[in-house]
């Protein structure tokens, strides 16, 4: 049992195939196209326009143009298109889900999962568009005073990936439109659909014309290139590695843009010997395979208590061993596709060197026979501390196990990474795990918890995996700027 071909095809005739600009789905410049597939048959899905570096300035031009009535429009009435959006995407919850496993590979249910959480960034700003304030005081001196307010930064740029098709666009398109922002929309070039189809819901739900603009490419560089040297962009938000995040940033420091970057992470699960092993490894499933590992804030390396590593693994190798890998859309599939050959090949060159350094796969260690690219469900033991599993972003379902005996030692080994989103503990000592997240150096931290992602928290990595925050109360912050206003004393003659 799965989805009839006939609903795919009924859903793909829905999906806007051109790039919106000014509030007109318009052609490329010279008609260009390119075609969007689906990684678990690796067949033609759609064709899309392929937007050039003429496209991107168009949309820029209107993203300008928009941007002064748009920072007038009422907060209340900026809210209540985001919430209109967030009952539109939640009514048509069930298309944006089987556009998401079509174009991106991941198992239904999961899709669905990520369509609660990416709509909910709609709710949460449609609730926070109302809520911006300043504050008004006196000097201390008495001569003076002092009037803080916010406004929003203007334009911006937002460049999103392929794991999460929509969620990662709603956590910069909710808050940017709750600020009054207007904005120009890069998605990423393997999963562009679901952010075309957004694109229409926001336009249904009542955004004005030239606040979004959607520009999808086979050209990244050329596109935004020149938009992030343009005079009229204030502000540049991306979410990807953190090569291309490096990148950006040197681009963005040309006009002293602001930045917010949510990039690559190294995530550790920590596993102490007092932890309810039971939870400990609902959470590594979790923590694993959920987006088949493609997730910036999938668990990377498991450090597990010596004295029930053995334990542990066995019990995890188990769960992981009876993952069914299949296309997403069929009701048995638990692990899809990964998103490309590329991504498939690093992955298995990974468990190689590995499995060369003397690692033993307790589950898994190969690809599967395509079409499509699968990889097996892996769990790696005796990891060798210097193999490169340990130090690179997996991107998936593989899980390698490093032992500690020392809480120091765990420590040591969960901070030795240039990147630091998000790391997991797993105790049930209360003030161990404070004591221990106090010691991580992450931005976030699941403390017997294996998903940490929520729409009214701060969502953002230190060293390496970034800078600023999505969600929560800090996430409209990413999108206003502080003016101050210096008054002379009203009593002053
Ligand atoms: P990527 O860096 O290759 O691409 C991300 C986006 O940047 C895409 O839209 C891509 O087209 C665009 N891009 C690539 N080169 C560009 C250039 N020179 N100029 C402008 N844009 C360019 O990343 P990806 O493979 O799509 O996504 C996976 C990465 O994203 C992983 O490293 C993952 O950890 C990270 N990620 C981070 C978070 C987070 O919140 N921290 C969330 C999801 C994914």
């Amino acid at each position: 049992m799965g989805i009839p071909a006939h609903r795919e095809a009924e859903l793909l005739a829905q999906v806007p195939t051109g790039l919106l600009i000014d509030g007109e789905w318009r052609d490329a410049a010279g008609g260009a196209r390119f075609d969007v597939e689906d990684p678990s048959t690796g067949k033609v899905l759609l064709s899309i326009a392929d937007a050039s570096t003429e496209d991107g300035a168009l949309a820029m031009d209107a993203a300008a143009a928009a941007q002064e009535s748009w920072a007038r429009t009422a907060p209340r009435e900026r809210g209540e298109i985001l919430r209109r959006a967030f009952e539109l995407v939640t009514e048509r919850a069930e298309d944006f889900a089987l556009l998401m496993t079509l174009e991106m590979g991941k198992p239904l249910a999961e899709s669905r999962g990520e369509v609660t959480y990416g709509a909910e960034f709609l709710r949460w700003f449609s609730e926070e568009a109302v809520r911006v304030s300043g504050r008004y005081s006196t000097s201390p001196d008495g001569k003076s005073r002092l009037l803080v307010t916010k406004k929003p930064v203007g334009p911006c740029l937002l460049i999103t990936p392929w794991n999460f098709p929509l969620a990662m666009a709603t956590r910069k398109i909710a808050p940017a439109v709750a600020a009054g922002c207007t904005m120009v929309l890069k998605p990423a070039k393997l999963t562009p659909l679901t952010s075309q189809l957004f694109a229409a819901v926001m336009m249904e739900a009542g955004l004005p014309a030239g606040v979004l603009n959607v520009v999808s490419t086979t050209s990244a560089g050329d596109v935004t290139g020149p938009i992030l040297k343009d005079p009229r962009l204030r502000k540049v938000s991306f979410t990807g590695s953190t090569a291309v995040g490096q990148g950006l940033i040197r681009d963005a420091a040309h006009n002293v843009l602001r930045t917010s970057m949510e990039l690559g992470g190294n995530a550790p699960f920590l596993v102490f010997e007092d932890a309810d092993l039971d939870k400990a490894v609902d959470g590594a499933m979790a923590a694993k395979l959920r987006n088949m590992g493609e997730a910036c804030t999938a668990a990377n390396r498991f450090i597990v208590q010596d004295t029930v590593a053995d334990e542990f693994a066995e019990r995890f190798a188990a769960r992981v061993g009876a993952m069914a890998t299949g296309r997403g859309t069929e009701d048995e599939t638990k692990v899809g596709p990964l998103i490309d050959a590329k991504s498939r090949d690093k992955v298995h060159s990974l468990v190689t060197d590995a499995l060369d350094g003397g690692a033993r796969a307790l589950v898994g260690g190969a690809p599967e026979e395509g079409p499509g690219y699968f990889y097996q469900p892996t769990v790696l033991k005796d990891v060798a501390p210097d193999a490169r599993i340990l130090k690179e972003e997996i991107f998936g379902p593989v899980a390698p196990i490093v032992t500690f005996s020392t809480e120091d030692e765990a420590v040591a080994l969960a901070n030795n990474t240039e990147f630091g989103l998000v790391s997991y503990v797993f105790t049930s000592d209360l003030n161990r795990g404070l004591r221990i997240g106090e010691k991580l150096e992450s931005g976030m931290l699941g403390l017997n918890a294996g998903v940490v992602s929520n729409a009214a928290a701060p969502f953002g990595g230190v060293k390496q995996s970034g800078l600023g925050r999505e969600g929560g109360a800090e996430g409209i912050e990413e999108y206003l700027y502080t003016q101050y206003t210096g008054i002379a004393d009203p009593y002053a003659g």
